[in-house]
């Protein structure tokens, strides 16, 4: 019983280990006062001896001497009286020290346990799901005097702050996945009830158009299953050293089919010389594809597409510019967001998810890259850049 009440408050802990300090402080003067003390009295004594020997002129003090020295009684009592002295002054420093040792616990403890009791109460309302919930952080941030506690605090703080992105984060995807899902289900559905209901005809195009719907919705769930692949780190990078110029090549040799069925010319121009990348080369194919299909989606016939490299301070900057679309100023650092698209109803119709980009950022940011977009406006054409570090600067992937 008191085992557990001593276990369970840090305040008692706190008292018991200062009066061990005092009772430990305590025993060590008192032998030590046990030894000194009758050799100190004896040496006392012989030194009034002698003093007053001389005082009497060096005679031997037959008289008053021999009275002192046979007076054994007189000096057992003076001694038990300082003894008795002694072991008051022991008895009140040690009352001293105990009624101190509660003082001094209380306060500490009181300093020690509060912020502890607040950081326990705020995360059992967080664990009940109220993220907003902080605690108050005992000493001065912007100045940086921060103790164990303090830092305690600040961290709890922080992970408080986390998981509450992490949870925004999770009501927003399900809210924006059912979002993605339910218009091609929509139109699925719609059509279905078309044909059963004979308004629709049952045509080839009437199949061919639920099969598109079917397809989008293929391909959104494996957008997402490729995102969340990409965002959990869920996938092996094997970084190697490698060509820009035969990156690019690689990639418009691969769409070069589409590109010329739709009419836009694609080109890849790099200088003689270039440095080599340090990268894993089917993710960078991975975002090379995703940043020539967005160009050739949002490019009309006629225009025209390049693929750029170039060194810039021990990186090489990838470049696929499009005489397309454009993008106004004020979409452009949204872009790599999940599902955003500068015109939702048209980027879907042609068949986008929102995610490519989103999948290119991370992929190029797991190599120790950027990535951005560049537009002077609607109808001005865009540029994606991307870049990744020079073979001789090996990043810690
Ligand atoms: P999507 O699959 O919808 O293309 P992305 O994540 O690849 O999704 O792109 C996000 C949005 O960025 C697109 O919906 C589009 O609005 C815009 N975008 C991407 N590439 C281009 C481009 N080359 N020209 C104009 N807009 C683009």
């Amino acid at each position: 019983m008191i085992q557990r009440y001593i276990s369970r408050h840090l305040a008692v802990k706190f008292f018991l280990s200062y009066l061990v300090v005092i009772l430990v402080g305590i025993v060590i003067l008192a032998s030590a006062a046990e030894l000194a003390v009758p050799r100190a009295f004896d040496r006392h004594l012989s030194a009034m001896g002698s003093m007053m020997q001389e005082m009497m002129g060096g005679q031997p003090m037959g008289g008053m001497m021999g009275t002192l020295s046979s007076s054994g009684d007189m000096n057992a009592d003076l001694y038990r009286n300082f003894r008795a002295a002694v072991t008051e002054a022991l008895a009140l420093a040690a009352l001293a020290a105990g009624l101190a040792a509660v003082v001094v616990s209380v306060v500490v403890s009181r300093q020690v346990v509060a912020p502890i009791q607040a950081m326990r109460r705020a995360s059992a309302r967080i664990a009940e799901g109220h993220y907003a919930e902080r605690v108050v952080i005992p000493g001065n941030v912007a100045a940086g005097d921060l103790d164990e506690l303090a830092q305690l605090a600040l961290s709890f703080n922080r992970m408080a702050a986390q998981l509450a992105r992490t949870e925004a984060m999770r009501r927003q995807l399900i809210g924006d996945v059912s979002h993605e899902l339910r218009t091609p289900l929509t139109a699925i559905k719609g059509s279905l009830e078309g044909l059963m209901d004979g308004v629709l005809p049952a045509t080839p195009e009437t199949y061919q158009q639920i099969h598109r719907e079917a397809s989008r919705l293929q391909r959104l769930v494996e957008d997402l299953q490729e995102l969340s692949r990409v965002e959990a780190r869920a996938y092996e990078l094997h970084p190697r050293r490698l060509s820009p110029r035969a990156l690019l090549e690689q990639a418009a040799s691969r769409l070069r089919y589409q590109f010329s069925e739709k009419g836009v010319s694609l080109e890849v121009r790099t200088p003689e010389r270039l440095p080599d990348v340090w990268a894993d080369e089917d993710r960078i194919q991975q975002v090379l594809t995703n940043l020539l299909g967005n160009a050739l989606r949002y490019t009309p016939a006629g225009g025209a597409v390049t693929l750029e490299a170039q060194p810039a301070r021990g990186e090489v900057r990838f470049q696929v510019r499009d005489t397309g679309v454009g993008i106004s100023p004020e979409h452009l650092p949204h872009l790599f967001d999940r599902f955003y698209r500068v015109d939702k109803s048209r980027s879907r119709e042609r068949g986008g998810s929102g995610i490519g980009l989103t999948i290119a950022k991370h992929l190029v940011e797991a190599h120790g890259g950027r990535i951005w977009a560049e537009s002077a406006g609607r109808g001005q054409g865009s540029t994606f850049v991307f870049t990744l570090p020079q073979a001789g600067s090996l990043p810690n992937l």
